[in-house]
């Protein structure tokens, strides 16, 4: 018997989804109550939220209600999708991680809050964005569980580009506001794989 099915893979690509709003919906109806000093909140940041969706959540969800677009399938190998689930996984246990170590510092888009204080404990030891590895890895579990290449790699696509327009502008305003406490905190971490990048 084969359990590992593209519905099956479908139906945990979806099941992720699901597992990512479970986890962040309590730290995003905390932080309504939370004031914030400072934002960089602007249509920009709105842009970048709206791609990340599109790409990790829209594309794939057409692709999964409709098989479109079928000129881009690619053959369904159950291994890979065994892959793509243990990469869920992986990527839910780091978003959750990030969120409980963040605490009432975090946001969902630039945001410094009232008493903001610098994370440097728990996961952030090791990288300083591992909230936006975890959407890597979330975007690596869709290519490897859905058998299209666009509904595959739009995920990988949109956590791109969030990442890439916003972390410079991220630690830009870290450091405007922690300084040389920042600076150093950069010394000492990498971004989003621990030792390498
Ligand atoms: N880039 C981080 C956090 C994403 S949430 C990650 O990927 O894990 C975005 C908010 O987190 C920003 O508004 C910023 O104020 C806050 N933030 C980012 N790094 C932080 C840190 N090391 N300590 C405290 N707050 C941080």
């Amino acid at each position: 018997m084969r359990i590992m099915t593209p519905t099956v893979a479908a139906v945990v690509w979806f099941a992720g989804l699901v597992g990512w709003y479970i986890i962040r919906r309590p730290f995003e109806r905390r932080a309504k109550k939370i004031g914030v000093s400072k934002s960089l909140f602007d249509r920009r940041e709105s842009g970048l939220l709206v791609t990340a969706v599109l790409g990790l959540f829209v594309v794939p969800l057409i692709y999964v209600l409709t098989g479109f677009p079928p000129s881009l399938d690619r053959p369904f190998v159950p291994a890979v999708a065994w892959l793509g689930t243990a990469a869920t996984i992986a990527a839910l246990w780091l978003f959750r991680r990030s969120h409980v170590d963040l605490g009432r510092n975090w946001s969902i888009s630039l945001e410094v809050r009232e008493q903001h204080a610098l994370v440097k404990t728990g996961i952030y030891r090791f990288i300083r964005h591992p909230m936006y590895s975890s959407f890597f890895l979330l975007g690596l579990a869709q290519m490897l569980l859905l058998p299209n290449w666009l509904a595959g790699l739009s995920g990988i696509a949109g956590a791109g580009v969030l990442f890439v327009f916003r972390v410079r502008r991220e630690e830009q305003m870290m450091l405007e506001s922690f300084g040389d406490e920042y600076r150093a905190y950069m010394g000492e971490t990498k971004r989003i794989v621990p030792w390498v990048v």
